[in-house]
């Protein structure tokens, strides 16, 4: 690869089968590294313990591989790699980027039902922000918060979303160590997107605000913030938000129905990414042509009646 090429990657939390919607992102995420010569990268985000489980992790792995999308080194495990996590939010103290908050959960709760009653956002303004560590209860196991900037505004800019402003003065100051040392989803999603040297993140407009948050903490350390794409969520046919009623929802679902992988693929990419009226659009073609900017701004809606057509 030549030091421009792109190195992108999907990243699904181990919750269950390959959803179509997040197969979508993948498919994405893969015609861009091929058609730019750039990598295609996979890491499971199984830094919760509880919900994450191996046979997700097969079946999603799985999902892609039926899909034609094959990935470039080794699978990631998000949860292997949380002693970089922890050293990073102590980098952030040690810049001064972040604090120890010794603030009890029941105390947080009470400062946002205050805020509520006030009429003010409910965000969580630590007191811990401008107060001596000296001075925290000696019992209390703290957690670690990101000092984000109270002024001004975070921007994100989008290659789907456009220009995204988020008012400073909204958004909280992120935990990004609980106090038994775990690290949080947005610190070990920029450490390790950072660490893979991801240039363009793509993923599903459900995480817009996350890429301010994640900023943020980019700026903290920083570093370079990718390029973000937010692609916009699949809709059912009535434009409600997808669920089961609307059939079915796992790529696995699709495979054992007969439908082919090319077909899939077809569909999937034709659903918020379009070249002209052309319906069947061969893969090397989608390769070629398939671009970030490209990508639809408004849901896309499911047709199983062009699925269809296509598996033909
Ligand atoms: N693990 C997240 C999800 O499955 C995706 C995070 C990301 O792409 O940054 O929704």
């Amino acid at each position: 690869t030549t030091p421009s090429a792109p190195i992108v990657r999907f990243a699904p939390s181990p919750t269950g089968y390959l959803h179509i919607g997040g197969a979508r992102t993948a498919l994405f995420n893969w015609l861009y590294a091929r058609g730019h010569g750039g990598r295609f990268l996979l890491r499971i985000e199984d830094t919760d313990r509880e919900r994450n489980n191996e046979a997700a992790v097969a079946a999603i792995l799985d999902g892609v591989k039926w899909l034609g999308l094959d990935w470039d080194g080794d699978v990631v495990s998000q949860f292997s790699r949380a002693d970089r996590h922890r050293e990073v939010a102590n980098e952030l103290l040690k810049r001064g980027a972040a604090y120890y908050c010794y603030s009890s959960p029941a105390e947080i709760d009470a400062a946002r039902e205050k805020a509520k009653a006030e009429g003010r956002p409910q965000i969580f303004l630590s007191p811990w922000r401008d107060r001596d560590p000296q001075d925290a209860p000696k019992e209390v196991k703290p957690t670690i918060r990101l000092k984000a900037p109270r002024e001004g505004e975070t921007i994100v800019n989008d290659h789907v979303q456009g220009r995204v402003a988020f008012p400073n003065k909204d958004l909280d100051d992120l935990i990004i160590l609980r106090s038994d040392g775990n690290p949080t989803y947005n610190l070990a999603v920029v450490v390790d997107d950072h660490d893979m040297e991801i240039t363009h993140v793509i993923r599903g407009a459900d995480h817009l605000t996350n890429a301010a948050r994640q900023t943020q903490i980019y700026q903290g350390m920083g570093w370079t913030v990718p390029e973000f794409a937010h692609v916009p969520l699949i809709h059912g046919a009535d434009g409600a938000k997808l669920s089961k009623r609307h059939g079915a929802q796992g790529v696995e679902e699709y495979r054992d129905m007969g439908y082919l992988p090319v077909a899939l693929r077809n569909y999937l990419v034709r659903l918020g990414w379009s070249h002209g009226d052309d319906e069947i659009i061969s893969t090397d073609d989608l390769i070629r042509w398939f671009d970030i900017d490209g990508i639809n701004k408004s849901p896309a809606r499911l047709d199983f009646k062009k699925l269809d057509d296509l598996n033909g």
